[in-house]
């Protein structure tokens, strides 16, 4: 009995020693020699068939045989283990000294940068830059600028409606308007008001149910057309260049009076007449006009203490001229050929 313990604790060891594999195997031979079917727990089940006095003595070596197999188990363990570690810091290594991945740097979209370049202009002007809700009441977007519910110029820009009283807003204006009620009465005022708005429209090379517009207020005592005449052609060969011309002609907007369209010279042509101009000479670039006493009284100033101009511009306009581009929709759909020219 003896010598085949001695046997078995042999083949075992050998067994443990040859594992070179993994530590799967050597879970394997854990279970073959010490597992609950394992040898040596079948020479236990077999005591009965040996002589009473023997077993104590048989009991103990084959518990003896069975603690240094599992120590021989352990060391293999750590030693596969550490050697597994070897393995994976070998094989993982990092080369630090290898150049990064480079991120390639995005920039802004050519609208931002436009609508930038207004904001830096207006901002040297001493106008302070004021912003509102997209989605806006009835009686801002309209009432407070002149356009009572019945008024027919309510006609020129069809909008989304979301309620009866609440609307996309149409335009930039209801910014002024708030600003105006927002401050102490005859308070002098000298902002921009950039953002989107909304217009049920077509979408073509020209239109787009929603754009980007910057409107203008200036409100001061004795602020004149004159007054309106130079900062906008300041403006205009600013954004555009020195020697462009600025033709203003009459028009009608419900919230100025007089009103004006502001064209300049094509930037394209010169003035000599091309496509862009139609064969005109002449671009029209924005609308203004001095505010209206009905509007002034409606937002708490007296007409007769304060006057003031006001002036809206579409910025995918500007951005088009300045840059050359021909067709609106290009600002919109996200194509990077496009995009990356900027
Ligand atoms: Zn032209």
């Amino acid at each position: 009995m003896e010598e085949k313990i001695e046997k078995l604790k042999a083949q075992a060891a050998e067994a443990i020693k040859n594992a070179a594999g993994n530590l799967s195997e050597l879970d394997d031979i854990r279970v073959r020699f010490l597992g609950k079917k394992g040898e040596f727990t079948t020479i236990l089940r077999g005591m009965g068939a040996i002589a009473k006095e023997d077993r104590p003595k048989v009991g103990k070596i084959v518990n003896e045989a069975k603690a240094e197999i599992a120590n021989l188990i352990h060391q293999k363990n750590e030693e596969l283990k550490a050697r597994e570690m070897q393995n994976r810091l070998a094989s993982e290594k990092i080369d630090v000294t290898l150049p990064g991945r480079q991120q390639p740097l995005g920039h802004l979209h050519p609208l931002t940068l436009t609508l930038e370049r207004i904001k830096d202009i207006f901002f040297r002007m001493g106008f302070s830059v004021e912003e509102g809700p997209e989605i806006e009441k009835d009686y801002y977007n309209f009432e407070a600028l002149n356009l009572p519910k019945d008024h027919p110029a309510r006609d020129m820009q069809d909008s989304f409606y979301i309620t009866e009283d609440i609307l996309m807003r149409s335009q930039t204006s209801p910014v002024q308007a708030r600003t105006m009620q927002k401050n102490e009465p005859n308070a002098p005022i000298r902002m921009i008001a950039p953002g989107r708005v909304y217009r049920r429209d077509e979408y073509d090379a020209t239109h787009s149910p929603m754009f980007t517009q910057v409107e203008g207020l200036v409100i001061d005592e004795g602020i004149t057309f004159a007054d309106l005449k130079g900062t906008l052609e300041l403006f205009l060969r600013q954004i555009f260049s020195e020697d462009v011309k600025v033709r203003l002609r009459p028009s009608f907007f419900p919230f100025t009076e007089p009103s004006t369209e502001v064209d300049i010279s094509c930037v394209m042509c010169h003035g000599k007449g091309c496509k862009v101009c139609k064969g005109t000479g002449w671009l029209e670039i924005l609308g203004a006009g001095m505010v209206h006493p009905h509007v002034l009284e409606m937002s708490g100033y007296d007409p007769k203490k304060a006057s003031g101009f006001a002036f809206g511009m579409g910025v995918e306009r500007i951005a088009m001229l300045s840059y050359g581009v021909d067709d609106l929709r290009l600002f919109y759909d996200n194509d990077m050929r496009f995009l990356r020219q900027f």
